[in-house]
This record gives C-alpha cells, structure tokens and sequence, in this order.
C-alpha cells in the first residue's frame, strides 16, 4: 500500500513539475495542437481520473462562442447510443489556458461516462478543485 501511494504522488509531482515546465512563458499565446490534447489527455487521465476515462470519440479544434471549450454529447435515440465529442479553440492566451480547459472538459466527460451526471458544474464537478489544485491547475466553471 504505501509503495502504491508513493508511485502516485511522485507521478503527480512530476506531472506538476512538467506542468510548470510548460506553462512558464504566461504571455505567450497559445496555438492548439491535436498531439498536445493527446498528450495532456493521458497525463491528466492518470493524474486526475486514475486512468478511468475513455478518450473522446471525437476532437474538434474549432472557434466556440461563450465558452473557451465543450465537452458535446450527441446522442442517437434510434441507435441507443451516445458518444462525446471534444471541442477546443484553434488559439488561447497561453497554454495554461490550453490545459485548465482541457482538464474542465474531461471533468465533464468523467461525470457523463462514469457517474452517468448531468456534467453540469455541480458539487460533483468541483470535487475535483483539490485535485485540480495539487497539479497547479485551476478548476472554475
Ligand atoms: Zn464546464
């Protein structure tokens, strides 16, 4: 048990050693790319949901308005199925931008694949404010 923890917390110190590493020009902005969602996609997935998250069906990199990313559900009633997809904006203010709202959009994805929620900023979404927090990351709605 206490090797376990020990993997776990140093995986999270270096993710957010890592995180740092990435984040520390905040004036430069940031221009969105399919391999860095991929990439933060895995680290957060490991560090944030214990590896239970399926990836999104779908990534769109596309403008949005009023929000700075989407987690979309598209559901087929005729099918019974559902999938998700990923919407994030072509460009950010910087990359922490980039991976805070990343991180918010698979939050979303946890609590509609995993916990069947309504995905919206509930007291289950903040749950992961500590979480969120220990990465340097920040959770808002
Ligand atoms: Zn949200």
């Amino acid at each position: 048990m206490i090797k376990k923890t020990r993997i776990k917390d140093s995986y999270i110190v270096r993710t957010k050693k890592r995180i740092l590493r990435d984040t520390v020009d905040s004036e430069v902005k940031y221009t969105t790319t399919f391999r860095d969602i991929r990439n933060y996609f895995k680290i957060f997935n490991k560090s944030l949901f214990k590896n239970a998250l399926n990836s999104f069906n779908n990534v769109k990199i596309k403008r949005i308005v009023r929000a700075s990313g989407q987690c979309v559900e598209y559901i087929s009633y005729r099918k019974g199925t559902n999938f998700f997809v990923l919407e994030m904006m072509p460009k950010y203010k910087n990359k922490m931008e980039f991976l805070n709202t990343l991180a918010h959009e698979m939050v979303h994805l946890w609590q509609q694949t995993i916990k069947k929620d309504t995905g919206n900023h509930n007291k289950l979404f903040f749950s992961f404010r500590n979480k969120f927090k220990r990465l340097n990351l920040k959770l808002s709605s």
